[in-house]
């Protein structure tokens, strides 16, 4: 289990798996609520992950807790490392 750190600026935190910048709109206008993180397994790759209902494609659910954030269904890192797991309740848990 990976604490998920969060963080302002995940560019910042490359270096701390599972560290996570939740991106949210700063304007009305922006719809785009994403989350971007580095992936828990140590590889220091960034992943993103869309929470947003305004598009089609793949996507996720949120909880909305800034702190302790949850996201359904469970997040698999493509290319790389293949990491496949769940952000539960801030933690992320390999599968
Ligand atoms: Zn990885």
């Amino acid at each position: 289990m990976i604490r998920a750190v969060i963080v302002d600026e995940i560019d910042d935190h490359l270096a701390t798996p599972g560290a996570v910048e939740i991106r949210e709109p700063e304007t009305d206008s922006e719809k785009l609520v994403g989350f971007a993180f580095v992936c828990p397994c140590g590889c220091g790759r960034e992943g993103y992950v869309p929470i947003d209902t305004f598009t089609s494609g793949p996507r996720w659910d949120w909880d909305g807790n800034r702190e302790q954030p949850s996201l359904t269904p469970s997040v698999l890192f493509r290319g790389g490392c293949q990491w496949h797991g769940f952000l539960t309740n801030g933690e992320w848990r390999t599968c």
